[in-house]
């Protein structure tokens, strides 16, 4: 593995200003600085500002769990990527929750994922399908058309630059919570992969990293890092729990620390 690895804490709608800011202080006594590990939390918009100044930047970035496409205007309850820039160096777009209960739409993702590059925030982009589509057989189209619609408008150098999380929706501790097997998982990185690199050359493939998202805890992680192409984990639920959270990050520097032995 020659980068680090990425575990996002997803808190969805959860934690008021001071239950994060304890989350944090636990958080912080519990995790140490990972060479090897890059952690990013993502909280609700109203904690984001006051968590940013609690977190230690050395062991902690932010990220957004959502935002609206236009920079500014008349757009009653929204923030913009615009107004995030200088907070987050993240935000997740397209999570399945915003796509089922805020039906959001693929070119709404498109639009969100350019709002993103446009402001120099790294995109978190999730694809995954339901388990309707999974049992009909359509993963792989479905697949294909959220992640080539979300990145429909940006250029070569900008692909560089995002992240993808696979999450089915099925593994999602919400909406059913099965456990995926890593080798279905390993399938749909290599899927993934072989799409950008139809769109922008294997190199790219190469680098755009792709993480794995669905009920993910402290004992489960491994399993999903050890698979090749898997570069972190996106975590709902054991985010918010400091002895899961923690031990997710650090089951990922040991995943990390094996790696460069094997490279050596
Ligand atoms: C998520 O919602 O992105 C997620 C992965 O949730 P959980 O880990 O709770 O399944």
């Amino acid at each position: 593995m020659d980068r680090k690895i990425l575990i996002v804490g997803n808190w969805k709608m959860n934690l008021n200003v001071s239950q994060a800011s304890l989350l944090v202080q636990r958080l912080h006594e519990r995790i140490k600085i990972h060479r090897g590990v890059e952690i990013v939390l993502a909280p609700t918009m109203l904690t984001l500002q006051p968590v940013s100044t609690e977190i230690d930047r050395r062991k902690f970035r932010l990220s957004a769990q959502d935002a609206y496409s236009k920079d500014e205007g008349a757009y009653t309850g929204q923030v913009s990527f615009a107004m995030l820039r200088d907070l987050v160096s993240y935000c997740i777009i397209g999570h399945s929750e915003r796509r089922i209960y805020f039906n959001e739409t693929l070119d709404t993702v498109k639009e969100k994922v350019s709002a993103a590059v446009r402001n120099e925030i790294t995109p978190i982009i999730c694809i995954g399908e339901t388990k309707i589509e999974r049992q009909s057989g359509e993963t792989k189209q479905v697949l294909h058309d959220q992640l080539t619609t979300a990145i429909a408008d940006l250029t070569s150098s900008e692909i560089d630059n995002i992240v993808i999380a696979y999450e089915p929706v099925w593994a999602i501790s919400t909406f059913g919570g099965e456990i995926a097997k890593p080798n279905d998982i390993k399938d749909i990185i290599n899927f993934i992969r072989d799409q950008i690199s139809h769109l922008y050359g294997l190199g790219t493939a190469k680098r755009i990293r792709v993480l794995y998202g669905g009920s993910v805890d402290d004992n489960t992680v491994t399993s999903y890092l050890e698979i090749p192409g898997c570069d972190g984990a996106l975590v709902g639920g054991a985010s918010l729990n400091y002895h899961k959270f923690s031990g997710i990050v650090d089951k990922a520097s040991l995943v990390y620390q094996k790696s460069k032995i094997r490279i050596k």
